[in-house]
Protein backbone atom coordinates (compact mmCIF):
# COMPACT_ATOMS: atom_id res chain seq x y z
CA UNK A 1 0.00 0.00 0.00
CA UNK A 2 1.20 3.99 -0.71
CA UNK A 3 1.21 6.00 1.78
CA UNK A 4 -0.87 9.08 1.06
CA UNK A 5 1.49 11.40 2.89
CA UNK A 6 5.01 10.52 2.19
CA UNK A 7 4.10 8.15 -0.94
CA UNK A 8 6.37 5.08 0.78
CA UNK A 9 5.25 1.92 0.10
CA UNK A 10 4.73 -0.14 3.30
CA UNK A 11 2.96 -3.75 3.81
CA UNK A 12 -0.66 -1.62 5.29
CA UNK A 13 -1.48 1.79 6.24
CA UNK A 14 -3.19 3.42 9.35
CA UNK A 15 -6.15 5.45 8.98
CA UNK A 16 -5.06 8.81 10.40
CA UNK A 17 -7.24 12.34 10.35
CA UNK A 18 -4.70 14.92 9.41
CA UNK A 19 -6.15 18.87 9.16
CA UNK A 20 -9.64 17.19 9.61
CA UNK A 21 -8.76 15.18 5.69
CA UNK A 22 -8.50 11.34 6.56
CA UNK A 23 -5.55 9.87 4.95
CA UNK A 24 -4.08 6.32 4.66
CA UNK A 25 -0.48 6.66 5.77
CA UNK A 26 2.82 4.54 6.91
CA UNK A 27 2.88 4.47 11.08
CA UNK A 28 5.66 6.94 10.61
CA UNK A 29 3.17 9.61 9.18
CA UNK A 30 0.87 8.12 11.71
CA UNK A 31 2.30 10.55 14.21
CA UNK A 32 1.16 13.77 12.44
CA UNK A 33 -2.47 12.98 12.52
CA UNK A 34 -5.41 11.74 14.99
CA UNK A 35 -6.51 8.56 15.02
CA UNK A 36 -9.31 8.19 12.70
CA UNK A 37 -12.56 7.35 13.94
CA UNK A 38 -14.46 5.34 11.47
CA UNK A 39 -18.15 5.52 11.32
CA UNK A 40 -19.22 2.07 12.51
CA UNK A 41 -19.97 1.13 8.82
CA UNK A 42 -16.44 -0.15 7.85
CA UNK A 43 -16.45 0.77 4.06
CA UNK A 44 -12.45 1.73 4.52
CA UNK A 45 -9.81 1.35 2.08
CA UNK A 46 -10.74 1.50 -1.60
CA UNK A 47 -12.89 4.63 -1.00
CA UNK A 48 -10.24 6.49 1.24
CA UNK A 49 -7.98 8.61 -1.60
CA UNK A 50 -11.48 10.02 -2.84
CA UNK A 51 -13.36 10.39 0.29
CA UNK A 52 -9.99 12.25 1.86
CA UNK A 53 -9.83 14.39 -1.30
CA UNK A 54 -13.77 15.40 -1.02
CA UNK A 55 -13.13 16.38 2.54
CA UNK A 56 -10.60 18.97 1.47
CA UNK A 57 -13.02 19.89 -1.29
CA UNK A 58 -15.77 20.31 1.20
CA UNK A 59 -13.55 22.99 3.33
CA UNK A 60 -12.56 25.47 0.44
CA UNK A 61 -15.97 25.27 -0.57
CA UNK A 62 -17.18 26.27 2.76
CA UNK A 63 -14.55 28.77 3.15
CA UNK A 64 -15.01 30.38 0.12
CA UNK A 65 -18.64 30.66 0.80
CA UNK A 66 -17.54 32.26 4.14
CA UNK A 67 -15.32 34.51 2.42
CA UNK A 68 -18.38 35.58 -0.26
CA UNK A 69 -20.37 36.82 2.60
CA UNK A 70 -19.68 40.36 1.27
CA UNK A 71 -22.69 40.18 -0.42
CA UNK A 72 -24.51 42.65 2.66
CA UNK A 73 -27.34 43.44 0.24
CA UNK A 74 -28.29 39.66 0.09
CA UNK A 75 -30.74 40.05 3.13
CA UNK A 76 -29.48 42.97 4.42
CA UNK A 77 -31.90 45.90 5.44
CA UNK A 78 -31.19 49.18 4.42
CA UNK A 79 -32.41 52.72 5.16
CA UNK A 80 -33.16 54.26 1.61
CA UNK A 81 -34.42 57.72 1.00
CA UNK A 82 -38.13 57.72 -0.20
CA UNK A 83 -38.70 56.84 -3.70
CA UNK A 84 -40.95 60.26 -4.72
CA UNK A 85 -38.60 62.23 -2.23
CA UNK A 86 -38.71 65.52 -4.48
CA UNK A 87 -42.29 65.66 -4.58
CA UNK A 88 -42.53 65.04 -1.02
CA UNK A 89 -40.17 67.75 0.10
CA UNK A 90 -41.73 69.96 -2.22
CA UNK A 91 -45.74 69.64 -0.87
CA UNK A 92 -44.34 69.54 2.53
CA UNK A 93 -42.26 72.92 1.64
CA UNK A 94 -45.48 74.42 -0.09
CA UNK A 95 -47.55 73.66 2.66
CA UNK A 96 -45.09 75.54 4.85
CA UNK A 97 -45.79 78.77 2.26
CA UNK A 98 -41.69 78.54 1.53
CA UNK A 99 -40.79 79.17 -1.91
CA UNK A 100 -37.39 77.52 -3.14
CA UNK A 101 -35.50 80.07 -2.22
CA UNK A 102 -36.82 80.80 1.21
CA UNK A 103 -36.18 76.99 1.94
CA UNK A 104 -33.06 76.97 1.09
CA UNK A 105 -32.23 79.49 2.84
CA UNK A 106 -33.86 78.00 5.85
CA UNK A 107 -31.61 75.06 5.84
CA UNK A 108 -28.90 76.74 4.46
CA UNK A 109 -28.41 74.98 1.20
CA UNK A 110 -27.74 75.76 -2.33
CA UNK A 111 -31.41 76.77 -4.13
CA UNK A 112 -30.05 74.91 -7.23
CA UNK A 113 -28.97 71.44 -5.49
CA UNK A 114 -32.75 71.87 -3.78
CA UNK A 115 -34.02 72.48 -6.89
CA UNK A 116 -32.71 69.45 -8.59
CA UNK A 117 -33.35 67.10 -5.55
CA UNK A 118 -37.19 68.39 -5.54
CA UNK A 119 -36.80 67.57 -9.32
CA UNK A 120 -35.96 63.50 -8.14
CA UNK A 121 -33.01 64.84 -10.13
CA UNK A 122 -30.53 64.00 -6.79
CA UNK A 123 -30.96 62.29 -4.07
CA UNK A 124 -29.97 64.08 -0.62
CA UNK A 125 -26.98 62.37 1.80
CA UNK A 126 -27.77 61.34 5.42
CA UNK A 127 -27.05 64.69 6.61
CA UNK A 128 -29.12 66.24 4.24
CA UNK A 129 -32.40 64.79 4.56
CA UNK A 130 -32.26 64.82 8.17
CA UNK A 131 -32.09 68.84 8.17
CA UNK A 132 -35.06 68.41 5.69
CA UNK A 133 -37.01 66.29 7.77
CA UNK A 134 -36.26 68.15 10.40
CA UNK A 135 -37.17 71.41 8.75
CA UNK A 136 -40.05 70.29 7.22
CA UNK A 137 -41.15 67.19 9.58
CA UNK A 138 -41.89 64.70 7.07
CA UNK A 139 -40.14 61.48 6.60
CA UNK A 140 -37.97 60.81 3.69
CA UNK A 141 -36.06 57.37 4.65
CA UNK A 142 -37.61 54.03 4.41
CA UNK A 143 -36.26 50.56 5.21
CA UNK A 144 -36.35 48.26 2.26
CA UNK A 145 -35.35 44.96 2.79
CA UNK A 146 -33.53 45.13 -0.40
CA UNK A 147 -34.28 41.76 -2.60
CA UNK A 148 -34.92 41.13 -6.01
CA UNK A 149 -37.20 44.07 -7.08
CA UNK A 150 -34.47 47.28 -5.55
CA UNK A 151 -31.80 46.63 -7.43
CA UNK A 152 -30.63 49.78 -8.54
CA UNK A 153 -29.08 49.38 -11.46
CA UNK A 154 -31.58 47.96 -12.92
CA UNK A 155 -34.66 49.20 -14.94
CA UNK A 156 -35.38 53.06 -14.01
CA UNK A 157 -36.45 53.33 -11.07
CA UNK A 158 -39.73 52.52 -9.74
CA UNK A 159 -42.84 54.25 -11.20
CA UNK A 160 -40.84 56.82 -13.23
CA UNK A 161 -40.56 56.12 -16.47
CA UNK A 162 -38.35 58.01 -18.90
CA UNK A 163 -42.22 58.99 -20.88
CA UNK A 164 -42.47 61.00 -17.17
CA UNK A 165 -39.25 63.14 -17.88
CA UNK A 166 -40.22 64.04 -21.94
CA UNK A 167 -43.93 65.06 -20.80
CA UNK A 168 -42.43 67.10 -17.86
CA UNK A 169 -40.29 69.40 -19.83
ZN1 LIG B 1 4.35 8.01 5.18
Amino acid sequence: MLCEMCGKSVPFTKSVMIDGAKLEVCPECARFGDDYKASSSSQSSGQSTGGSRTVIEQRLERREKRMGTKDVYAQAKTVEVVENYGRTIREAREAKGMDLDAFSKFISEKKGTMAKIEANRLVPDDKLVKKIEKALDIKLLETVSSGAGQSTGGGSSGRMTLGDFIKKK
